[in-house]
């Protein structure tokens, strides 16, 4: 396989197995099992699997690493495992890297479910979690100690698009010897360089841009061949966090169309921004590729690009926020994001509602902050489709 492909090329032909039979489309191999040939081949093959040798699905299996090589040839890893969702990735990730006594530094603007992982399954296994504002390099220099095993962070936050400097908070945990672990979700495998940045290992939730139209879960762990084959995957396999082969080959056509998918999202996003921002319904537009985003700069350099989500505050607050919900004609009421539909979701009420209110308070989570995941309509429908709504907005107050 070529790795001097550019981008484009590797998510159409990255990793290929083809069968006997030389089938154009990726086939999928519906098989939890192998059959080996003798008995020597079953106990050579226990004893050491050749690269393309395969055990059992929880394991391993062709249309599987199909999906793993396609996805680590794009993000410039050397190996990856396919997971069954986002939250097994991150999960594995975690849990296989650290034990009992070790010290991790994670941002605090988290998806709920990476939190919880954070303060309530780590420290009950005696890891001691610090959380800080991921944005502060100062609460990263501050946290990080000699027993700090890890630092983690979603590199594009949810739902306030929070950016953070990779970079400059890889360079702070490899002073102590940490090892970064990037949830890259809103960042985009397209724009992501999370690897050459500094990150260690990175993450992704499938389900999101990857599927991409909102039929499977997956997930994938990105690192060294020695961590992920070394470390990640004796976790993994024992575990049973595996991704199936279904949606495997699910995911890997997928592959095929995400650059076009989410660069087109991402142009739809900016548009989107641009018309909304100084909107009298609106108190705030957040988004990174907008110049009014404090890390507009640092958004820039990083990705060269703002990302598929936007998210924007309706003014006067839950009754304006649902005025406007239930006013959308194209866009529908959901929570996940990446996908072809365009996705409004109200996070104080829904992906976020049972965080505490100070803690909502403080990562910016409003009554009336709606996130907004763009998708592949005719942007001129959806900005029709936004200003409509936001006058049922301005007709509540
Ligand atoms: C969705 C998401 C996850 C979890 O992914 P699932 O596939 O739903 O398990 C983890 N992190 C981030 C940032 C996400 O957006």
């Amino acid at each position: 396989m070529n790795q001097d492909w550019n981008s484009r090329t590797k998510l159409v032909h990255g990793g290929i197995r083809r069968s006997q039979y030389n089938e154009m489309s990726e086939a999928l191999f519906l098989t939890q099992g192998f059959v080996y040939d003798t008995a020597e081949q079953a106990e050579a093959r226990f004893l050491k699997a050749g690269p393309d040798e395969f055990i059992y699905a929880r394991y391993g299996n062709p249309t599987v690493a199909m999906f793993e090589e396609r996805i680590a040839m794009l993000e410039g890893a050397e190996d990856a495992f396919a997971c069954a969702s986002g939250m097994a990735a991150v999960q594995g990730a975690l849990m296989a890297l650290v034990k009992a006594g070790d010290h991790v530094v994670a941002s605090r603007a988290l998806f709920g479910s990476c939190l919880f992982i954070l303060e309530n399954i780590l420290p009950k296994f005696g890891v001691e979690v610090t959380l800080v504002d991921g944005a502060n390099l100062e609460q990263w220099r501050a946290a990080v100690r000699s027993d700090t095993r890890l630092v983690f962070f979603e590199s594009m936050s949810n739902p306030t698009l929070e950016v953070i400097d990779i970079e400059a908070v890889s360079e702070i945990a490899h002073r102590v010897g940490a090892v970064v672990v990037s949830d890259n979700v809103f960042s985009t495998p397209i724009y992501s360089n999370a690897i050459s940045q500094g990150a260690d290992i990175v993450t992704y939730s499938a389900t999101k841009h990857i599927d991409g139209q909102g039929r499977v879960l997956g997930g994938v762990i990105l690192g060294t061949r020695e961590v992920i084959r070394g470390t990640i995957e004796p976790f993994m396999k024992h575990t049973g966090g595996a991704l199936s082969p279904f949606n495997a080959w699910v995911l890997l056509k997928g592959l095929e169309t995400m650059d076009l998918r989410v660069r087109a999202q991402t142009a739809t996003a900016l548009e989107l921004a641009r018309v909304l921002e100084g909107h009298p319904a609106l108190s705030r537009v957040i988004y990174p590729g907008l110049p009014s985003h404090p890390q507009y700069e640092l958004a820039q350099r990083q990705l060269g690009a703002g990302g598929t989500v936007l998210s924007f505050e309706i003014a006067g607050g839950r009754a304006a926020a649902f005025a406007f919900l239930n006013a959308l004609k194209i866009a529908t009421i959901s929570n996940n994001l990446g996908d072809a539909k365009t996705i409004a979701t109200p996070p104080a009420f829904t992906t976020h509602q049972r965080l505490p209110e100070d803690q909502k308070a403080a990562l910016g989570i409003t009554p009336g902050l709606i996130r907004l995941s763009c998708g592949l309509e005719d942007p001129a429908d959806l900005i029709a489709d936004m200003k409509q709504a936001l006058e049922a907005a301005q007709a509540c107050r």
